[in-house]
């Protein structure tokens, strides 16, 4: 192992760890991955499916997307990336409507024609506007869309994704998805958005494609290896750092059951199920998310939650008010430790998207070029 003083250790070959080092690599530094799974891009990682030859999201469906025009002139410096809108459906009780709840699904669920001041006005007929300051989730959906629309569409598969019921979860998880009153079905509000033609494995592959970038995959790292560099990145779990010492950080995994079949399964890249009693959330047609190839077969996901154990694989960070207490006692012994920045969604414990996870990686090699 290498100790001249200009090589940083960097944990974890995801965005987060793939954008610092490159950025501090061309900067003339010498850096270090260590990756404890034998591949890279984390969560994101892509590959091609053996038996149908579609490109799958290993962990679960990333669609990029972005209001931050330089993440977006980042992410097109190395990859190619091909226009895509997504259109997500969701299934309750034998009827398919359109997500996020728009104009589509408030008539097709309440079997109206409304146009779209109609349709507020109606929404508002629905909603609970007693609720003036909403806390949780169930709040927050009772006040916006009221009982009817929560009950189908967000009661069941929150329910079935966090394994909480919506009133002891935050506001802000509903926050993510929009309401409209009008027939725009994309998924997602943001002016940029795409899917790497050759996926995302792929964009790291070059991302980490620098002269004073070496990675070592199925490496784990032990803390105390630090003292070998002038700094490290840690993008691992943030209670891993320290053995867990305060306890653990909770998180949801996902299970995923594959299955095959000829033609097209499904028509759509993803349709929720959000009736409780399905026990999936949902099902991913990974086809669908690169409508620019061909393939005969295809090959469908069927996506389960549950709760994170030890040798799971973390997904979705839990924080509810036990672990945000945890957490700010691992935050407090992190900002002691000067040589290490904790960075991405494990090391700071929040659920990020690609486009955040990369604007703060890029913040995070600046501040230290800076410094
Ligand atoms: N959600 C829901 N019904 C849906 C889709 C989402 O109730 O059909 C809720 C669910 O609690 C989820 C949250 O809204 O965790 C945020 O949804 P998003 O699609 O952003 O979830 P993610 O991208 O994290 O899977």
């Amino acid at each position: 192992m290498t100790s001249e003083n200009n090589s940083i250790a960097i944990v974890g070959a995801g965005f987060s760890g793939a954008v610092i080092g490159r950025e501090l690599a061309e900067a003339g530094y010498k850096i270090e991955i260590f990756e404890a799974r034998d591949h890279i891009a984390g969560n994101c990682h892509t590959e091609r499916d053996n038996e149908t030859g579609v490109m799958v999201h290993k962990y679960g469906p990333h669609i990029f997307h972005t209001a931050d025009q330089e993440v977006w002139e980042y992410i097109n410096r190395y990859a190619e990336m091909m226009p895509y809108k997504n259109r997500v459906k969701a299934i309750y009780k034998g009827n398919v409507y359109s997500l996020p709840i728009n104009l589509h699904t408030i008539n097709q669920f309440f079997g109206k024609t409304l146009s779209p001041s109609e349709a507020k006005s109606w929404i508002e007929s629905q909603a609970d506007l007693s609720i003036e300051n909403p806390k949780t989730f169930e709040e927050q959906a009772l006040r916006f869309v009221g009982k009817d629309l929560y009950e189908a569409f967000f009661k069941g598969y929150t329910e079935k994704q966090w394994g909480l019921h919506p009133s002891e979860l935050p506001a802000s998880i509903l926050k993510r998805l929009p309401v409209r009153f009008n027939y725009d079905d994309n998924y997602f509000n943001h002016p940029y958005q795409g899917m790497p033609k050759h996926g995302y494995t792929e964009i790291v592959t070059k991302i980490l494609k620098h002269e004073n970038i070496t990675v070592h995959l199925s490496t784990p790292f032990d803390p105390s290896e630090r003292e070998n560099y002038k700094h490290t990145f840690w993008s691992g779990p943030l209670d891993a750092f320290f053995n867990y010492k305060h306890g653990r950080l909770g998180y949801r995994t996902l299970d995923f059951k594959r299955s095959t079949q000829d033609g097209d399964a499904q028509g759509n890249a993803v349709i929720n199920y959000t009736e409780e009693s399905i026990p999936y959330t949902r099902i991913t047609e990974h086809k669908h998310f690169a409508p620019w190839e061909d393939h005969d077969k295809t090959v469908i996901y069927h996506e389960h939650s549950r709760s994170c154990e030890e040798d799971d694989i973390p997904y979705y960070p839990i924080r509810l008010a036990g672990e945000v207490e945890i957490l700010e006692t691992y935050e407090k012994a992190a900002d002691s430790i000067n040589d290490v920045t904790f960075v991405g969604r494990l090391g700071t414990y929040r659920y990020l998207d690609m486009d955040v996870t990369i604007r703060e990686a890029l913040d995070a090699a600046k501040k230290f070029l800076k410094n």
